[in-house]
């Protein structure tokens, strides 16, 4: 799956990162730049945020959109965003590279079939209460309206444990990988729900099979409006892509090329 430039899996292990929501110009374009640096292809952020309680921060919306518009200018980045209804898909869709389907929303045939028919490749997470058959059938909605740029994410699952927000399932990775076509992302910060267990997760995503990792980085994640306490910090991910890299290798992957700065590109081009 191509998104903007960037092969979902293929042959090469791809990162996703950024905050979980846009809150402002200042913190996304930090996130952007940071996590470009530190190796990342795409970026991620909310602008419409499913919430579980409707008093918490819902997103920016097309002032979100507008920051995320700007940030990949600024970077050369891919944006990954959710689409919550298929009403705002007239607007997230010219916005989002990778269209974010949630993971409250796996279930959402009317949405799912939108964005089949819209024809943007699709993140589509796996719904915490949702089996893998599930999860695989919501794939074939979108791909059933001849859209075949679907990407699986496996972002955890709800159990019995309490110790962490969810459970990571790298079972449904590794099944996954071997019984579907389809690349699969895997999601720890979602997945764990803790900022210290993010890491390690991440290196056994990648060991278990998984074309590449979305995660959420910060600036500053004791701020943030939305999922801080599983948020890395922009060092913490720097930190974390030399060992991705080195799992990576063990299992035969490499690292694709980071997108160039538009700027270097305009600039190259002008010469
Ligand atoms: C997110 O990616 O920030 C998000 C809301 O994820 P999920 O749908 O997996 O809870
Ligand atoms: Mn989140």
């Amino acid at each position: 799956v191509g998104v903007a430039g960037v092969p979902v899996g293929g042959p090469d292990l791809v990162l996703i990162a950024g905050p979980c929501a846009v809150e402002n110009e200042e913190q996304t374009l930090r996130a952007a730049h940071a996590v470009r640096a530190a190796g990342a292809h795409l970026l991620r952020g909310g602008a419409f945020k499913p919430r579980s309680s409707p008093y918490s921060f819902r997103g920016l919306r097309k002032d979100g959109l507008a920051i995320l518009a700007r940030a990949r200018e600024a970077t050369g980045l891919g944006v990954v965003t959710e689409v919550l209804t298929p009403e705002d898909l007239p607007v997230v869709g010219p916005i989002a590279d990778l269209l974010q389907i949630g993971s409250r929303n796996m279930h959402n045939a009317s949405l799912l079939e939108a964005v089949g028919r819209y024809g943007r490749p699709v993140l589509l997470k796996r719904g915490y209460g949702a089996t893998v058959r599930e999860w695989l059938l919501a794939a074939e909605y979108v791909l059933a309206q001849g859209n075949p740029h679907v990407v699986l994410c496996e972002r955890g699952i709800r159990t019995f444990e309490t110790a962490t927000r969810n459970t990571l399932d790298l079972n449904a990775v590794a099944w996954a990988r071997r019984h579907t076509h389809l690349p699969v992302v895997v999601d720890p910060s979602h997945g764990t729900g803790r900022r210290d267990l993010v890491s390690p997760l991440s290196l056994a995503a990648i060991a278990a099979g998984g074309d590449g990792l979305l995660l959420e980085v910060h600036p500053d994640p004791h701020d943030a409006l939305c999922d801080g306490d599983q948020s890395l910090t922009c060092e913490q991910l720097t930190s974390l892509v030399p060992g991705l890299r080195r799992v990576g290798e063990a299992v035969g992957r490499s690292w694709f090329p980071v997108p160039l700065y538009p700027r270097w590109v305009a600039e190259a081009a002008a010469r």
